[in-house]
């Protein structure tokens, strides 16, 4: 008998509090390996709390969080940080934002992380990253600096930058909110074609669309909690939850 699959990420009543608001309010919530799991919500309802909690950016204060079969917070107790400088290399992040090093090209961005933690020659960092950046599309632009790219470029850069740790997992904090419309399409299509290499993804985002044809498990952020989870024809043609509903409206009448 094969051993059951474990998630890659596994919360279990996790609780993070700021002073006294507390925004997450118990999460049990898995990532399969290879699933794209969306998360989707109203603003302020805990969703880059979640993600932040996922590789050590914000510490959790209570429960349980496993990823890559480490566990990072322990009945709130955070792991050591040797480890978990360790585990921040198998996770990637990719902001809403972009988080590009403005002074450096397009090429250092990526090759920087790799040689300093991976220990990479300049040399193998460097064809590490052309062949990223063929794969996202850039392959002209490895000389370029941020400034010179459009925000759609400048988030395939960074999406690039995450793979070369070649992390385990792929987590995305709303990374078309800051894009023009024309140019969300081509950062969609970059996640999609992780996705179908078998890229475990995480991302929180707006684009119902995405969500929709992209997301193999939706799960439903509000308040601090999670109200439902499932496939997207299920959450979004048939929600259990009202509050679900009512979000969703929301989302409808807005777009
Ligand atoms: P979402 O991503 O779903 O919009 P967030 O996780 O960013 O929600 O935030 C959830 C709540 O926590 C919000 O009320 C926000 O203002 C608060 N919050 C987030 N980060 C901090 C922080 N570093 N300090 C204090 N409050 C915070
Ligand atoms: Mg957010």
């Amino acid at each position: 008998m094969n051993a059951p699959v474990q998630p890659l990420i596994s919360a279990r009543s996790l609780t993070k509090a700021f002073g006294p608001l507390e925004v997450l309010k118990g999460i049990n919530f898995d990532v399969m390996p290879s699933e794209v799991k969306v998360v989707i919500g109203p603003s302020g309802s805990g969703k880059s709390t979640l993600l932040r909690c996922c590789n050590g950016l914000e510490v959790a204060d209570g429960g349980s969080l496993t990823i890559c079969g480490q566990t990072l917070v322990d009945n709130g107790r955070l792991m050591p940080e040797t480890a978990l400088n360790t585990l921040r290399t198998q996770v990637g992040m990719v902001f809403q934002s972009f988080n590009l090093f403005p002074h450096l090209s397009v090429l250092d961005n990526i090759t920087v992380a790799p040689r300093e933690l991976r220990g990479l020659s300049k040399a193998a960092a460097e064809a590490a990253a052309h062949e990223l950046l063929a794969k996202v599309g850039l392959a002209a632009k490895a000389d370029a600096y941020p400034a010179m790219l459009s925000g759609g470029q400048k988030q395939r850069v960074a999406i690039a930058r995450a793979l070369a740790m070649q992390p385990q997992v792929m987590l995305f904090d709303e990374p078309t909110s800051a894009l023009d419309p024309e140019l969300v399409g081509e950062v969609l299509q970059v996640m999609k074609d992780l996705a179908r290499e078998g890229m475990t993804l995480m991302v929180v985002t707006h684009e119902m669309g995405c969500a929709r044809e992209g997301a193999d498990t939706v799960a439903v952020l509000d308040q601090g909690v999670v109200l439902e989870v499932g496939p997207p024809e299920q959450i979004f043609n048939n929600p259990q939850h009202p509050r679900t509903r009512e979000f969703l409206q929301a989302v409808v009448t807005r777009a």
